[in-house]
C-alpha cells in the first residue's frame, strides 16, 4: 500500500503541498484532480521521490520513497512515473523503446512481452517506427508502454492522455485501464479530465490551495459536490439558492413558479445546453430541443 503522511512540499518559500495524507491501496486506481498549477504534477514528482519533501513520510509497503538527498539513483524499481512531457529515444524504433530495460537474456520472452504492450497501447501498425517519426499522442503511448514493461506494482500517471487525439482516446483509455487493474497494478493519475476518471478510478483526490479538499469515490463526490470546484469537473451546473444543482437537473415543465428566458441553445450531441435568464441570473439547464433566442420557458428542479 502507498501511504502517504503529512507530506510537505516547496520549490521555494511558498507550500506547493501542505500536510497531505491519504493511501493507495495495491491495485487500487486513485486520481488527482485540481486546477492546473493546484501541483498534481509536483505530487507526482514528490511520490516518485524526484525531490525531497520538506516534511512527511511515503512508503510503498516496507520501503520507505525518499528523494535525491538520500538516493544516488532517482525511482524504485516498483514503481514507474510517466511524466507529462516524456523522454524517449528518438532514433530507435518503437517496439525498441518499449524493450529497452528488458533483459536480453530470453530474447522470445522480452519480444512477447513487447507485442503484448503495444497491444495495450494499440500502437501495432508503428511497432517498427522510429520515435522521431511518431505524433505526440504516439509518443505518449510508447512512454506508458515503456513504464509498464517490468510489470511495476505502482505507475504514476501525468495527464496520460492528454497528447492523444479524441478518436483514439476512450478505446486507448479503457485498454490501459483495464490492463493495469486485471494486472493488480496500483495507479495515481494526474488529470483534469473527468473521462479518465469516471468509470474506472477507485478514488478522486481533489487538491485546492495546497491542500486535499476531499478524497473520496468519484460517485459519492459526484452526487455529492460539496463547493464549485468540484461539481464544475464533472459538468455544467448552477448555484441556486446556495445549492449545486447540474444542469441536467432542471428540466423544463408545462408549468412552474421558475420562470426563465433562454438566451442561446448549444447543440451538445444528444442534448442541447441552454443559456436561459431567471430574474436577473444565467441557469444553464439540459434540453432535447432547442429554444429560439427570448422563448419563455418554466422549469423545474429535480434532484
Ligand atoms: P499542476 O500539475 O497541477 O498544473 P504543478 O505541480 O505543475 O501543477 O505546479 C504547482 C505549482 O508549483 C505552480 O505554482 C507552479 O508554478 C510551481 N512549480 C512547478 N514546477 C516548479 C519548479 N520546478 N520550480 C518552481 N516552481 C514550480
Ligand atoms: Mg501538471
Amino acid at each position: 500500500m502507498l501511504q502517504v503522511k503529512q507530506l510537505t512540499f516547496s520549490y521555494n518559500d511558498t507550500p506547493v503541498l501542505k500536510d497531505l495524507s491519504f493511501q493507495v491501496k495495491p491495485g487500487e486506481h486513485l486520481s488527482i484532480i485540481g486546477e492546473s498549477g493546484s501541483g498534481k504534477s509536483t505530487l507526482l514528482k514528490v511520490l516518485y521521490g524526484e525531490y525531497d519533501s520538506l516534511k512527511g513520510t511515503i512508503f510503498w509497503k516496507e520501503e520507505e520513497i525518499l528523494g535525491p538527498k538520500h538516493n544516488l539513483v532517482i525511482g524504485y524499481n516498483f514503481m514507474k512515473y510517466v511524466a507529462q512531457e516524456f523522454d524517449l529515444m528518438p532514433f530507435i524504433s518503437v517496439e525498441e523503446n518499449i524493450g529497452k530495460f528488458l533483459s536480453n537474456f530470453y530474447p522470445e520472452e522480452k519480444q512477447k512481452r513487447v507485442a503484448e504492450l503495444i497491444k495495450v497501447v494499440e500502437l501495432e501498425n508503428v511497432a517498427k517506427t522510429k520515435v522521431k517519426l511518431l505524433s505526440g499522442g504516439q509518443k505518449q503511448r510508447v512512454a506508458l508502454a515503456r513504464a509498464l514493461a517490468k510489470q511495476p506494482e505502482i505507475i504514476l500517471l501525468d495527464e496520460p492522455f492528454s497528447h492523444i487525439d479524441n478518436f483514439k482516446k476512450q478505446s486507448l483509455r479503457r485498454s490501459v485501464f483495464k490492463y493495469l487493474k486485471e494486472n493488480n497494478i496500483a495507479c495515481v493519475v494526474a488529470t483534469h479530465d473527468k473521462e479518465d476518471v469516471l468509470g474506472y478510478a477507485d478514488k478522486m483526490l481533489v487538491l485546492n490551495n495546497h491542500k486535499i479538499a476531499v478524497n473520496n469515490t468519484p460517485e459519492y463526490l459526484y452526487k455529492n459536490p460539496e463547493t464549485p470546484l468540484i461539481a464544475a469537473f464533472f459538468g455544467e451546473f448552477n448555484v441556486i439558492n446556495n445549492e449545486i444543482i447540474y444542469a441536467h437537473q432542471i428540466q423544463v415543465v408545462e408549468k412552474s413558479e421558475l420562470k426563465a428566458t433562454v438566451k442561446h441553445s448549444y447543440f451538445k450531441g444528444n442534448y442541447y445546453l441552454v443559456e436561459s435568464i431567471v430574474d436577473t441570473k444565467v441557469v444553464l439547464f439540459k434540453s432535447k430541443e432547442a429554444f429560439s433566442l427570448d422563448t419563455n420557458v418554466c422549469l423545474k428542479i429535480s434532484k
